[in-house]
């Protein structure tokens, strides 16, 4: 057998796995192969050498181990169908209650009495007494001394693995068995002279002290050898694909001198200059265009920085050439916006564009279909409907993607087949995304950053009230209605299905209602089950100044542009993440007056709640509050917790927290490519194969090469 086809056995064949924990281990953790387990990295360490006393035990300590006897179980209910398992543990210095609430046939079949056990886990309480809930459990005795150290790796396990009798202790013996057998046989993925250059420890030792680590400096060490490979083929495969679409892709090249909508756009119907940032990047387009190359770039900026105008004069460039362009929103409702503020800017200006998304009428339809064909039209604005197969066009040249990250990567390269030669592609997205993430996730685009809003925008205040300060809160939404201002209140919806959340919305309708009384106040309600047709009309109504206040749940989160609002009240604020807060902020401060965002909230607030509310209040800049909400969402050290903001699994880097790094190995990355953009020199075989693994497993991304 070949020494790399060994990593890839199944794990079943591994002494100690077998079918049937095999199916366990593949369906709870993903683990398939022996590579797959040996990268199966510890979330964290713990010193398993030291115990503690049970009357040292406290609810606020955190994993620890103590070391007794059972003495007693007892079976009782817990709530209506739940059974709950207890049982009194003791050492010398007292008693703590253990609790169980699944797999307590597994527990009452091996516990014997009068046998010395070490337990593991969190103490907790209840009432003045402390307990522990589902430890895990060793007999002392047969405790394997050579996998007790003061770095104990602690791997993620699931409710269902341990009822299954797999703990964190059973994946680290599994690790011991498969590291042994493997012992000399694991091949390298790095260069020798890379790692000689950058100082890395050697695959298979960097493998050893991350499972059986000798001690932090040497832990330290392997750890960052593994996450500069894990970041550096990151890179290394992103500024690949970058080099081979630039040589192996002609893009189509715009002329310099076509530029009569572009100016007629100027002249009639922008009121206003442009800001710097924006003409810098105007002009970072308009090289693309004209170089031959395909343009594959990211467009980021702050809510409310004129993206969506820099999208506009683009296209009008594409037009100018002759081309058809494209415009693809996520939601219904933003291409409509989107569709609505291009017109404002299109005003007596002789170019044919449509609107396209799921509610178009057939006959509609099948006219846009037919101009699209013919090269009449030659803008069409929607949302993904524009990538279905009967969407054809004429001569696509550009195409631009707002809110990039609720389109799959998938999505991009569909549209890129609209046209014998590939479009021009821009993705925009709404909130800023942290550089190192998009360094991670867009390393194959070129980036844009509009970093400065247009003139006049004043701060937006933002406070935090409580449901004491209700009153004064009307109160103050009254005295800005006074002054003609309009008021946002927005109602978190997690999920469209919540009846729970339709009852909040419902009751605060009532109440405002009750304190803001017809005919002095109008109010507008918007929510996700209301029709196309009845949510266009209460949000018109709004956006013409005939109801002072919208009652809203998220779905105007996107897009809606009314510049005479000036406050937005955001109920149980604390539900939010930090880029949605943020988006909804930015629904105010488009005019010219002061506005106001208010953010609703219980009480007490857990601390994670309470960073990004105070972040909210703190700052205005979606560069900052992208980094905070990174940091937040970031991969937590809690059992089986995943990456939730980060749509990529990474085994051990952090992006949150590796930023440096990633910059640095993309540099490295960026070195070898540049001297060797194929991988050709003897010395980089190695580093070009596993290029090449990764290119064939990462579907994603190889279906865009
Ligand atoms: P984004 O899409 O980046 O959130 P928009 O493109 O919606 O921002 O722009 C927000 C508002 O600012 C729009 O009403 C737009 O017309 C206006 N705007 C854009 N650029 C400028 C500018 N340079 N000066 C003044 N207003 C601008
Ligand atoms: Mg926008």
């Amino acid at each position: 057998m070949f020494i790399s086809d060994i990593m890839e056995s199944e794990i079943k064949f591994l002494k100690g796995v077998g079918p049937k924990r095999a199916e366990i281990l593949e369906k709870e953790l993903g683990i398939k192969t022996f590579r797959d387990l040996i990268f199966y990295f510890p979330y964290r360490y713990i010193d398993r050498s030291k115990f503690y006393s049970i009357n040292e035990l406290h609810k606020d300590l955190p994993y620890i181990q103590i070391r007794g006897k059972f003495i007693n179980f007892e079976k009782t209910a817990a709530g209506k169908f739940k059974k709950k398992l207890g049982a009194t543990f003791a050492d010398e210095t007292g008693v703590i209650e253990v609790i169980w609430f699944q797999g307590t046939k597994i527990i009452l079949d091996t516990i014997k009495p009068g046998v010395e056990y070490v337990l593991f886990g969190k103490p907790g309480s209840f009432g003045s007494k402390v307990n522990m809930i589902h430890p895990e459990i060793e007999e002392a005795e047969k405790r394997d001394k050579s996998l007790v150290s003061n770095l104990s790796p602690q791997y993620s396990t699931t409710e269902k693995l341990k009822n299954n009798y797999i703990t964190s202790k059973t994946i680290q013996k599994l690790i011991d068995i498969l590291l042994k057998s493997m012992s000399g046989k694991i091949k390298e993925t790095l260069p020798a002279w890379l790692r000689q250059k950058y100082k890395l420890d050697g695959l298979e030792k960097s493998l050893k002290e991350i499972h059986f680590p000798s001690n932090i400096e040497m832990l330290n060490k392997a750890r960052y050898r593994q996450k500069f490979e894990e970041l550096f083929y990151i890179q290394l495969n992103l500024i690949s694909l970058k080099i081979e679409r630039q040589t192996s892709i002609k893009g189509i090249a715009f002329s310099k001198d076509k530029d009569f909508y572009v100016k007629q756009c100027f002249h009639k119907n922008i009121p206003f200059n442009l800001t710097a940032a924006q003409t810098r990047v105007l002009k970072e387009i308009r090289a693309d265009f004209l170089s031959g190359y395909q343009m594959n770039r990211l467009l980021q900026g702050d809510v409310g920085s004129g993206k969506t105008l820099v999208a506009l004069l683009s296209i009008l460039i594409a037009i100018d050439n002759g081309y058809q362009t494209a415009l693809m929103a996520p939601t219904e409702i933003l291409a409509q916006q989107h569709y609505h503020s291009i017109k404002k800017f299109l005003k007596d200006i002789d170019i044919d564009y449509e609107l396209l998304t799921g509610s178009t009428k057939t006959s509609q339809r099948n006219r846009i279909h037919e101009r699209l064909q013919n090269g009449e039209l030659k803008l069409l604005i929607g949302t993904h409907t524009l990538i279905e197969d009967s969407v054809i066009f004429k001569n696509l040249a550009y195409v631009v993607i707002d809110e990039q990250h609720r389109f799959g990567v998938m999505q991009r390269a569909k549209l890129w087949k609209k046209n014998i030669i590939p479009p021009h592609m821009m993705v925009m997205t709404a909130t800023p995304i942290p550089r190192t993430l998009a360094m991670t996730l867009y390393g194959d685009l070129d980036v844009s950053v509009i970093d400065e809003l247009p003139p006049g925008r004043t701060k937006i205040i933002t406070k935090n009230a409580d449901d004491s300060m209700r009153l004064a809160v009307f109160g103050f939404m009254k005295k800005q209605i006074a002054e003609g201002r309009q008021v946002f209140v927005v109602y978190p919806l997690i999920s469209e299905s919540e009846a729970m959340d339709y009852k909040d919305l419902e009751d605060g309708v009532e109440s405002i209602s009750r304190a803001f009384p017809i005919p002095d106040y109008q109010i507008s309600v918007v929510h996700g089950k209301m029709k196309a047709a009845d949510k266009e009309f209460s949000m018109n109504r709004f956006a013409k100044g005939e109801t002072q206040i919208l009652v809203a749940t998220t779905v105007i989160e996107v897009g809606v542009d009314v510049p005479n609002a000036s406050v937005m009240i955001i109920e149980s604020a604390e539900r939010f993440g930090l880029s949605q807060l943020h988006q909804l902020r930015g629904r105010v401060g488009r005019g010219a007056a002061q506005s106001y965002c208010i953010l609703m909230t219980g009480k007490k607030l857990s601390e994670n709640a309470y960073r990004r509310i105070s972040t909210m209040v703190q700052t205005n800049d979606g560069f900052e509050i992208a980094e905070e909400d990174l940091k937040l969402r970031g991969p937590g050290d809690m059992e089986g917790t995943q990456q939730s903001g980060v749509p990529i699994q990474l085994k051990i880097a952090d992006i949150a927290k590796d930023g440096q790094l990633i910059q640095y190995v993309k540099d490295i990355a960026e070195d070898i490519l540049s001297n060797d953009p194929k991988l050709e020199h003897p010395e980089n075989e190695g580093m070009k194969k596993v290029l090449q693994k990764i290119k064939k497993t990462n579907l994603n991304l190889g279906l865009i090469s």
